[in-house]
């Protein structure tokens, strides 16, 4: 393949772009290939070459690239105007979709980012309860803030320093970690700090290391000690939202976090956050209590208008039943290839997430480190020689969506088994 046009694009970009990307898991070394368009399952870059997508822009297009649905409401709201500053109906019928769908929100808030709403969902669990500290899973990744980037998964492990430089010790010394699935360690953190914690943040399934998936009972264990030690768990489900069931993890697993974040799929692939759970706590945030939120594009109208059009197909089309049983199947036909040529690797993940973890079964962060990231990224490379783009680290999940065809599953295992090494 000929990436000349991408590579030019990158020299000048790095002159201009520290890295030369607008976000560092972009940074594919020697360089990225820049986009052109997308359509569909695949995506086209400036050299013509043509890509079966399983990155599908970390999350947010469930339906594929381009889906007529989500482009016809955008299109409609362009007609109309893109940004107002004024409350609009658009945030009413947005969030009675999401309260309706998510039982455990009353309440939420509109931001436009996955890292906002985390960021303020914290605020608000520290200015509810009136408590400091907060736990969070070792390679949990909640976006790129302070209180979050300690030990965070994502392009934080590829990239990043464990913890970044620039946020002051006196932030992080709040942030508490403990390793996911193990609810002894969970329970000594709480026990020992709960006069101080004021929430645990978690991502049901970690996203952001390949999907990890919870122990049987480990969800529900957290919930109980959170409950029983008065701190509050937040669940992330900026991946998980509108994936594993319409209603998330929380109703696959069947568990009310006391807030959650979403943000991806919810806003059809314009930017979107929301953080929203109980209305006494929501009821905290300003203009209401004194807990202070704002944000010139929270609720913007295009965000809204993809996120009801996109809200409404999944329903009308039942679309996670149908990913859920496709990426059954895609995720077998990859075992089947993985376990033949390279017995100690593994396929993990569910729903519509998936990952080829280059050693072992990992049930948490310590073991995701353990995989051999160098033979993953020459695999990488190869995958996008053979025409498929799978998000460039080990410490990422791969996406399916409803424009992935049999064909596209076809050629990809054809590609794996040639590829893997
Ligand atoms: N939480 C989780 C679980 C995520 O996966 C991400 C992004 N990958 C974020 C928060 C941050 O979202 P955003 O990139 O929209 O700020």
């Amino acid at each position: 393949m000929n990436f000349d046009k991408s590579e030019k694009l990158y020299n000048e970009a790095k002159t201009l772009i520290p890295g030369g990307v607008s976000s560092p898991v972009r940074a594919i070394k020697p360089f990225p290939f820049y986009t052109a368009s997308a359509n569909g399952s695949k995506i086209y870059d400036e050299d013509g070459n043509e890509f079966i997508d399983y990155c599908m822009a970390y999350g947010p297009m469930i339906l594929g690239h381009n889906p007529p649905a989500i482009r016809q409401a955008i299109e409609n709201q362009l007609d109309k105007g893109w940004l107002y500053g004024t409350p609009s109906a658009l945030e009413v019928e947005m969030a009675a979709r999401v309260s309706d769908l998510y039982p455990s929100i009353d309440m939420m808030r509109f931001v436009s980012s996955g890292s906002e709403a985390t960021m303020s969902a914290l605020r608000l669990a520290r200015g509810f309860t009136k408590k400091n500290k907060i736990i969070k899973i070792e390679g949990g990744f909640h976006g790129a803030h302070d209180a979050v980037l300690v030990k965070a998964g994502s392009g934080a492990t590829t990239h990043g320093e464990p913890n970044s430089p620039g946020i002051p010790a006196s932030v992080t010394e709040h942030t508490l970690q403990v390793a996911y699935n193990d609810i002894e360690q969970m329970t000594d953190v709480i026990e020992k700090n709960k006069n101080d914690l004021a929430a645990v943040i978690l991502e049901p399934v970690m996203g952001n290391v390949g999907p990890v998936l919870p122990k049987d009972g480990y969800l529900q264990e957290v919930r109980k000690l959170t409950a029983e030690n008065d701190v509050l768990l937040i669940f992330d489900e900026v991946i998980t939202g509108f994936r594993l069931a319409p209603g998330g993890a929380q109703e696959y697993f069947g568990i009310k976090p006391d807030l959650t974040t979403l943000g991806k799929i919810a806003g059809g692939g314009m930017p979107i956050g929301i953080f929203g759970g109980r209305k006494d706590i929501m009821g905290m945030i300003s203009p209401n209590g004194p807990v202070y939120q704002a944000g010139t594009f929270s609720g913007s109208p295009c965000s809204m208008s993809a996120g009801i059009a996109v809200l409404d197909y999944l329903k009308e089309n039942k679309v996670q039943e149908t990913l859920n049983k496709r990426g059954d199947m895609f995720r077998k036909m990859l075992s089947d290839v993985v376990t033949d040529k390279k017995p100690d690797y593994s396929v993990g993940g569910l729903s519509s997430l998936f990952v080829i973890f280059f050693g072992g079964k990992p049930m948490n962060y310590q073991d995701v480190l353990k995989c051999d990231s160098a033979k993953y990224m020459e695999f990488f490379h190869k995958m996008l020689n053979s025409g498929v783009f799978l998000p460039p680290s080990q410490f990422e999940t791969n996406f399916i969506s409803m424009a992935h065809t049999d064909e596209d599953f076809s050629k990809t295992a054809e590609a794996v088994e040639k590829n893997l090494v």
